[in-house]
């Protein structure tokens, strides 16, 4: 490919390209050497991610590799108590800011316990929404002030549980998702003989917006109507237990886009909650649920990957307009509890992949195949290849088009030999890569144009699984940023969607973000020979947990980063998590690694027997079966590339 202003490139360019500032929330630059370096505290100490993955590789933890930055969940921690203290101060807000963290957002021990330590100063709690995430938040949780929140559906044995923290002096709060959980709560509270603290999800008819919008509205699979509260607070009264309840709750969905819907739904419920205060019950908390987004391709805008507020101005919003509708009600604030998990955690870890293998479509461009007798269409296609310069790109790619399906008709009715087809369709790709690079050089394309830089694009072969590593990628088209993690002084050439290792054609990456809607292709740099990572970031939400074993590709490595000034590079790995062995996968659906290896003996030694292998060869043979059980179950690059070893 050309490669004309190669000397024009700088790390500047490649921050713009790739748009580190714009969804970096200033963690993310590029250092004068072209390496991504992330500043967890963004505080100008930068960490090189290259470095990390060198310590990481030396521990025998190579890619597909997760980072976390522990500093930087911290930093998020203390960031959104400080944007609530920012506003309840500003707006001279008589409550204060009671935050806490959905455990299933990201259930990992050391997420969850760095969050706890980091919220220390700030009473921030902790939400459950299943009984094993109650069982850590329990456990996990310091002190008698700050909250547990419990929502989710509940069975007696999640109730008695939330009542034994009750019982410790625990401030634990039972949302009711269901009316039937009121009966519930009222019964094993008498039986267990402690005061339950309740709180009521409203099914709030403000909806959210983007991809996971149906967490509220009248089909919402949680939370009360109306009317159901209404039958909720009776059977309280009827139970004598008006003063327990505590809170409204509300969710409309994770990544609002839209600060507008926020508003609106914080106006809705701040009507409910003050409504169930002038009743005469207790009340003290609104819960404002999770929402507050994160901007994956840094637009700025309501796009479904973007949001078009700040955590700023969500925390003034959230305050201003709580205090405004209570004002106007003459009802006392509440404090104020809001669940976000996304906002928290997802900038603190990135996903490492090393790609392995380029894949170009058109790789026989050049050496195109000569067929003895040439057809008619190869030699019009051969003619527009040569007379580029005679007609426009859009009429050139049209009559080309045609020729290209022609052949295929005259191919199909038997007209035209596999020679002949092979050298239609090379010169049909070279003919378009032609029309593709003119268009590069001279700005605007027609649509069809357009469409061709996807067409030609290459495909960059990584070593992970979309499906263990980025499930919402797959399930929902949710965009992470990508880019590579070097380089980043040369010009980046090659036009590439990402495909994994899967035996799946979903298995790949073809659809990234761009400051205008999506891209659907990256621009990254020619392979070279020696190793090539991307990062894909902002990864630190929902898909640890969710990702599954498709092919038996398991659990990938990891390792846990702190700042450390003392420290050569200015980190140390306080932890690595090694990724899963093949036979930690095997054993996930029931095969015993000690009779695979026992069945594998069986046939090697009849094998053996019948001379078919030497008894010297099946030892060998044997030995690499079962030694293949204890590796890790992606592609051993070094092995697949010869790549020699660093001492
Ligand atoms: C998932 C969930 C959250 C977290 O939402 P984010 O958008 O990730 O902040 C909060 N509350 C409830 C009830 C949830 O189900």
């Amino acid at each position: 490919m050309k490669n004309k202003s190669s000397s024009a490139w700088s790390v500047a360019k490649s921050e713009e390209h790739y748009g580190f500032k714009r969804w970096g929330s200033g963690h993310i630059s590029v250092d004068d050497g072209g390496f991504v370096q992330v500043q967890p505290l963004a505080d100008g100490r930068g960490i090189r991610v290259l470095d990390v993955i060198s310590e990481a590789v030396g521990m025998g933890l190579k890619a597909p590799l997760v980072i976390r930055f522990q500093d930087l969940l911290r930093h998020r921690v203390v960031q959104i108590n400080a944007c609530f203290a920012k506003a309840i101060k500003e707006e001279s807000y008589k409550g204060s800011y009671r935050g806490v963290f959905p455990i299933k957002v990201n259930q990992l021990r050391e997420v969850v316990d760095e969050i706890v330590s980091a919220g220390k100063d700030f009473n921030y709690g902790l939400e459950a929404g299943s009984k094993p995430e109650l069982m850590i938040a329990l456990a996990m949780h310091e002190g008698t002030q700050r909250l547990i929140i419990c929502n989710g559906y509940k069975d007696h044995d999640y109730i008695r549980l939330a009542l034994l923290g009750r019982k410790l002096g625990k401030k634990i709060i039972l949302v009711v998702e269901q009316l039937a959980e009121v009966d519930d709560i009222i019964k094993i509270a008498q039986e267990v003989g402690v005061k339950p603290m309740i709180g009521f999800r409203a099914k709030l008819l403000t909806r959210g917006e983007g991809k996971w919008a149906m967490s509220s509205g009248d089909n919402a699979k949680f939370g009360l109507n109306t009317a159901e509260i209404l039958f909720a607070c009776e059977k309280l009264r009827e139970a004598k237990l008006q003063s327990c309840l505590r809170l409204v709750h509300f969710h409309i969905g994770s990544q609002v886009p839209n600060i507008i819907t926020i508003k609106n739904a914080v106006i809705e419920a701040t009507r409910f909650y003050c409504q169930l205060d002038q009743m005469g019950f207790p009340m003290g908390y609104l819960d404002v649920g999770g929402g507050l987004g994160i901007d994956y391709d840094g637009s700025r805008t309501n796009f479904e990957s973007s949001m078009n507020y700040s955590m700023e101005e969500y925390a003034r919003d959230v305050v201003s307009n709580i205090r405004d509708i209570c004002t106007s009600s003459g009802v006392a604030v509440p404090d104020i509890v809001s669940e976000s998990g996304r906002a928290i955690v997802a900038p603190h870890s990135l996903l490492v992949v090393e790609v392995f293998e380029r894949i170009n479509k058109h790789e026989s461009l050049g050496q195109q195949y000569q067929p003895k007798v040439k057809h008619k269409v190869v030699t019009d296609l051969e003619v527009m290849l040569k007379n580029k310069g005679k007609l426009g790109r859009l009429e050139r790619f049209h009559d080309a088009l045609q020729k290209k399906e022609e052949s295929f008709s005259l191919f199909n009715l038997g007209y035209l030999d596999l020679e002949n087809r092979a050298a239609a369709e090379s010169i049909y790709w070279q003919i378009c890569e032609q029309i593709a690079q003119e268009g590069r050089d001279s700005g605007y394309q027609p649509e069809e144009l357009h469409d061709l830089n996807k067409l030609l694009a290459d495909q960059y072969v990584c070593n992970f699984s979309v499906f263990q590593s980025l499930l919402d990628h797959w399930a929902l088209k949710q965009l992470f940023p990508v880019a590579p993690l070097h380089r980043l002084k040369e010009k980046p050439t090659v036009n590439a969607t990402l495909a994994d290792i899967t035996c799946d054609s979903d298995g790949k990456i073809s659809s990234f973000i761009d400051l205008q809607d999506t891209k659907d292709y990256i621009t990254l740099h020619p392979l070279n020979g020696k190793p090539y990572y991307l990062g894909v970031f902002l990864t630190g939400a929902y898909q640890d947990i969710m990702g599954d074993l498709h092919n038996l590709f398991g659990r990938v490595n990891e390792v846990h980063v702190f700042l450390e000034n003392d420290e050569p590079n200015g980190f140390y790995i306080e932890e690595a998590l090694s990724g899963s062995r093949i036979a930690d996968v095997l054993e996930g659906v029931q095969y015993q690694q000690e009779e695979l290896c026992r069945k594998m003996k069986a046939q090697i030694d009849a094998a053996t027997r019948k001379d078919i292998v030497k008894p010297r060869e099946g030892v060998r043979l044997l030995e690499l079966y079962e030694s293949q059980m204890l590796n890790k179950t992606y592609l051993n690059i070094e092995s697949k590339n010869g790549r020699k070893k660093k001492a």
